[in-house]
């Protein structure tokens, strides 16, 4: 979430205040996908920095440019451990912000990358890192053009630190936005949910699963290309990274003053990180993804859509999970299987710290 991007105002529940006292200080339940955040940015964030309150959040901010409309957006990568199965810190950290641009519909220009280095940590760690950055960024097409180095105090920070931003043009006829989410949209998703979550938290709680349970940690910007390139009037695109695939769809539902309808069974979920999610107590529809998306799209289009990104390999298991509705502005509805259904709401804290 940019916190430069103006946003409407939101009502919230009181049960999860900001702090509002001078005493108070900001606690780890803040710094996730879900409500507590929610309200840090719009609060305080947005109030303080948005030229326009009213309008929606997205990933990237869209700048009209005598050039051209220029998407813009940062990203700050803490994930610990920095390396785990399918992926690392320097390939986060390209990806992340590569994936921001893609949901404003822009291919990568140039990114910068900004390192905070703990007194003490290896070079050749720091090496590997660099060289994951580098192949990230080569694989995009696009270059580092500019950065920064710190170094603070041995037990200042936790080894690295990496803030990227990164620039890119939206072309034109190109609008994603949740003010175009629509009542008869279809909500599609790329692939199965939950794999960067339980691939970072099964090496944190040292678990280890009957086969590999790599991240999905990937670019989505040729995903996107092809995407457009097959419906340029797709109405709003959101990379699921932290809060999963319900903190987008609660946040996007509010936006768009809209409700979403989902059919349980149609959301895919792969059974070995259903099981990883049960262990560890984790709803794999909150946990974090790093490669995938979820598509608003007119019903019209939703078939030639999911064709193209059937034959995308950054989409391994597209599917329509639902649609938009106008019962309920704000409100996500899950049907399952049996005919019962429950609301989705987003989490009021952090279900996963330290995933991105
Ligand atoms: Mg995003």
């Amino acid at each position: 979430m940019n916190p430069t991007e103006p946003s409407a105002a939101k009502p919230f529940s009181l049960a999860c205040p900001v702090p509002r006292q001078d005493h108070e200080t900001i606690q780890m339940a803040h710094g996730g996908g879900g409500r507590l955040m929610r309200r840090l940015i719009e609060e305080l964030f947005r109030k303080e920095f948005s030229a326009d309150p009213a309008a929606p959040a997205h990933d990237s901010a869209v700048l009209d440019t005598p050039g051209g409309r220029l998407a813009f957006t940062t990203d700050t990568f803490v994930v610990h451990p920095i390396e785990f199965p399918g992926g690392d810190i320097g390939h986060l950290a390209v990806y992340g912000t590569v994936n921001d641009l893609a949901m404003a519909g822009a291919a990568p220009l140039a990114l910068s990358a900004g390192v905070i280095l703990e007194e003490g940590f290896p070079i050749e760690t720091l090496r590997r890192v660099v060289a994951s950055i580098r192949a990230a960024t080569e694989e995009v097409g696009a270059r580092i053009v500019t950065g920064d180095t710190k170094v603070v105090d041995r037990g200042k920070a936790d080894g690295i630190f990496i803030n990227t931003a990164g620039v890119g043009w939206v072309p034109s006829g190109v609008e994603l936005s949740p003010t175009r989410v629509r009542p008869g949209d279809a909500v599609i998703v790329s692939g199965d949910l939950g794999r960067h979550g339980v691939a970072v938290m099964s090496v944190r709680e040292g678990l280890r699963f009957e086969g590999a349970l790599p991240s999905d940690c990937a670019s989505l910007a040729g995903l996107v290309a092809a995407m457009l390139q097959a419906d340029p009037d797709i109405h709003c695109l959101r990379d699921l990274t932290r809060g999963g695939l319900a903190s987008a769809l609660c946040e996007i539902a509010e936006d768009a003053r809209v409700g979403i309808r989902l059919d349980e069974a149609a959301i895919p979920v792969s059974p070995p990180v259903a099981g990883a999610c049960e262990l560890l107590g984790l709803d794999p529809l909150y946990v974090a993804n790093e490669g995938r998306l979820v598509a608003f799209v007119p019903a019209e289009a939703a078939e030639r859509i999911l064709e193209v990104m059937r034959s995308h390999p950054a989409a391994p298991q597209p599917a329509i999970i639902g649609q938009v509705t106008t019962d309920g502005a704000g409100v996500v509805e899950l049907r399952g299987a049996l005919g019962g259904s429950r609301v989705v709401d987003l989490l009021s804290g952090e279900q996963m710290p330290r995933i991105c």
